[in-house]
């Protein structure tokens, strides 16, 4: 499961390259204004790599302590952090993450608009209108709902319902450390 996700998060990542580099679009450097909003909602199944993750490093118990878990903000964010973001896990962060500012989604005339940030509007806007007009006349661009199709795929159970992104992150933690106990039970010896 972990791997699959992480497969479906290396094609975002590469489609996203690629529609940043055709419209020169990016992320103002040190911004991380977007994991400030306080009702970012998250599927589990985009924090099992990260659940996963604190696994491998003897993490996940201690995480599920963490008082942040009961904040509005993400708990994998530390505005205090030195340097370019304030993602304290970026490798491992979700899918919502990794979509928002470079992506479309369908609007009602089935047209893709392209959806991104107020500050890439606002400091970037010939760049953006051109992208945006680009999008909606067919030019590639990551489409939300691929994405979140490919999700169904690897696991429909953890994917399609939205939480607020701690409890998605607790969730997924909590599913790892099952997962784990449940074949430790049984004295299945889990690979790699
Ligand atoms: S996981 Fe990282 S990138 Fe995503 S909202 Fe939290 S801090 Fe931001």
């Amino acid at each position: 499961m972990v791997h699959d996700v992480e497969e479906v998060f290396l094609a975002l990542d590469e489609e996203i390259a690629v529609f940043k580099t055709r419209t020169s679009l990016s992320c103002k450097s040190g911004c991380g204004k977007c994991c400030l909003k306080p009702d970012i909602e998250a599927t589990v199944l985009e924090f099992i790599p990260f659940a996963y993750h604190l696994y491998k490093q003897g993490k996940a118990i201690e995480w599920l302590e963490n008082p942040s878990l009961s904040n509005a903000l993400c708990s994998i964010l530390d505005s205090n952090l030195p340097g370019v973001g304030h993602c304290t896990s970026y490798n491992h962060r979700g899918m919502i993450c990794r979509l928002f500012g470079f992506s479309a989604k369908l609007n009602k005339y089935g047209s893709k608009e392209l959806i991104t940030c107020q500050v890439i509007k606002t400091e970037q806007p010939e760049a953006f209108l051109t992208a945006y007009a680009e999008t909606m006349a067919g030019s590639p661009t990551p489409l939300m709902r691929d994405y979140y199709m490919k999700m169904y795929g690897v696991d429909w159970e953890l994917s399609q319902k939205f939480y607020p992104i701690n409890t998605a992150i607790r969730k997924a933690i909590e599913t790892v450390l099952h997962y784990y106990a449940y074949r430790e039970e049984e004295g299945v010896v889990v690979t790699e």
